[in-house]
């Protein structure tokens, strides 16, 4: 945890440990002109790094990932000090950024590779879609995975040939800087990932800044304002925001393995995921044994302490909005069966499980961003997909359930959801992930999340000469007439096979 000084620029800022209140270190609080700065020197960089072949840097990124590798143990103790995360969930965290690494290095000349579409009409062209990388990335990252969440995006980005300057969260920046030490050391070109330090003013700035994309990992209303600040120069967004994520349970899903996936679901890294499992909603006839599943699993939990589950939440201020959710569903009926607001203690909360629950209550419409689960029971699977839709977030979701579960799967508003599983989309790679709604729109991961990173070129070549060239004032006199023969036998109903044949030379 880190607290920002506010006045001069010179100021720092102090990394706190949210278990201790130890200062694990400080860091500059850079100024609107170091930003910008730092976007000048990217350029260079960017400018050298799109040069190379993919081979060349695919050469770079595996040395960088080798040396993110070597320094997995000094990473992980500052997920830990900073971030509050128990050590067995930094290795987690460290070990899923390499497998985006990896696989963004490997993926990015097959997902850049130019593609020959049909030309339509005008069959004497060859048309061509190319894929270009941007220039300069603009990273804004949160505090909660404060190197998975950002490498989702650096990585792709790198890969598609951009240069990178990443803002990190100011609760967590000291893991970044340790990261831009590695960078330095691994890469022959100097600048190619910057990190500038700072509360949100220095991410501001970077919104602000001549970057050519910014990919913003947070809170939906800290990204209504970077879109706002990007906008002035028209700088595209990407947006990976907060969400709700629901979970269906049907009477015939395995309970014992929907238990176990959802105590995990809610409560890995203490709740504080953006894709954690927020509610939870269970067939009437599968709610009392699931609740006693979920309970059995809980109580076998332990927080705090070196061989924890769930470690010390990152900051007051998030323990204090989870209090708030807490006590807002016990005024409004909820039943606290384990754990509760009274179960807190400084940055440590008590897993706490939920019944009776309504969509009257903020637990079950604003994301608590806690080790809570709240389980509504419900009467159709109908009504759960209406409940699971009730929201303005759409992230992620879980269906836990047997032959109905794609069926509702596919029912769920949501970016993303997962089936018998929780969080399985965030793990494989080649998924992109990203939301709807208040959770952001765009996509990191997968051949997706490269070309999020690449401006789009179309490119008309013609290859022959046809007798009526449409692109030219040289045309017979009679052209409105042959013209309106052309309307009618292409798009009326008079040659429906021509037309036909059209639209599937168009879907090949
Ligand atoms: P936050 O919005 O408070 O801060 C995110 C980042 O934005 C920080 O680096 C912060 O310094 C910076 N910032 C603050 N004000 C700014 C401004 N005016 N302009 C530019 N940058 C500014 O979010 P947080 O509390 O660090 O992270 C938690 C949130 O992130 C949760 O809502 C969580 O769901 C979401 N999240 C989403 C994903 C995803 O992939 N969708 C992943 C992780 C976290």
């Amino acid at each position: 945890m880190a607290t920002a000084a506010t006045t001069s620029t010179s100021e720092r800022l102090s990394s706190e440990n949210p278990a201790t209140g130890e200062l694990v270190g400080t860091v500059p609080v850079q100024s609107a002109a170091e930003v910008d700065a730092a976007v000048v020197r990217a350029r260079v960089a960017a400018h050298s790094w799109s040069a190379l072949s993919f081979d060349a840097r695919a050469e770079e990124l595996t040395a960088f990932r080798k040396a993110i590798a070597a320094h997995a143990d000094e990473l992980v103790d500052l997920l830990h000090r900073e971030n509050g995360k128990p050590e067995r969930e930094g290795y987690v965290e460290v070990m899923m950024a390499l497998g985006h690494l990896q696989h963004a290095v490997a993926r990015a000349e097959i997902a850049m590779a130019p593609r020959r579409v049909s030309a339509g009409m005008l069959a004497n062209f060859r048309a061509t879609i190319s894929y270009h990388p941007l220039g300069v990335i603009g990273v804004i990252g949160p505090w909660n995975y404060p190197l998975f969440t950002p490498m989702g995006s650096i990585a792709y980005a790198l890969a598609a040939g951009n240069a990178v300057v990443f803002k990190p969260s100011e609760l967590t920046p000291l893991l970044a800087v340790k990261l831009a030490e590695i960078a330095a050391t691994s890469f022959a070109l100097p600048d190619l990932l910057q990190v500038v330090t700072g509360a949100g003013a220095t991410g501001a700035a970077l919104a602000k800044s001549a970057v050519d994309k910014i990919s913003f990992t947070g809170s939906a209303a800290t990204g209504r304002r970077v879109m706002m600040a990007a906008s002035e120069r028209l700088t595209p967004v990407l947006l990976e925001l907060g969400g709700k994520d629901p979970m269906i349970v049907a009477d015939d899903a395995d309970l014992e393995k929907a238990a176990e996936a959802c105590v995990y679901g809610a409560l890995t890294n203490s709740g504080q995921s953006c894709v954690s499992v927020e509610r939870v909603y269970v067939a009437d006839s599968a709610h009392d044994r699931f609740v006693e599943e979920v309970v059995k699993h809980v109580r076998a939990l332990k927080v705090g302490g070196d061989d924890g589950h769930l470690g010390a939440m990152t900051s007051a201020a998030q323990v204090a909005i989870v209090k708030d959710h807490l006590v807002d569903a016990i005024a409004r009926g909820a039943k606290v069966v384990t754990g509760g607001p009274d179960a807190i203690s400084g940055n440590y909360i008590q897993p706490t499980v939920l019944t009776g629950v309504d969509h009257t209550m903020k637990v079950m419409r604003e994301e608590t961003f806690g080790p809570v689960i709240p389980i509504q029971r419900i009467g159709s699977l109908d009504e759960a997909v209406k409940l699971a839709n009730d929201s303005k977030y759409g992230l992620g979701s879980t269906v836990f359930g047997g032959k109905a579960a794609r069926a509702i799967a596919g029912k769920v508003r949501a970016g993303m959801t997962s089936i018998n599983s929780v969080m399985g989309f965030a793990g494989i790679p080649s998924l992109p992930f990203g939301g709807i709604g208040d959770s952001g729109f765009g996509r990191i991961h997968g051949d997706e999340g490269i070309r999020e990173f690449t401006r789009i070129k179309s490119t008309a070549e013609q290859v022959m000469s046809i007798p009526l060239n449409m692109m030219s004032f040289d045309q017979p006199k009679d052209i409105a007439k042959k013209l309106r023969g052309m309307i009618k036998q292409l798009y009326g109903d008079g040659v429906v096979a021509k037309a036909g044949d059209l639209v599937r030379k168009l879907r090949s």
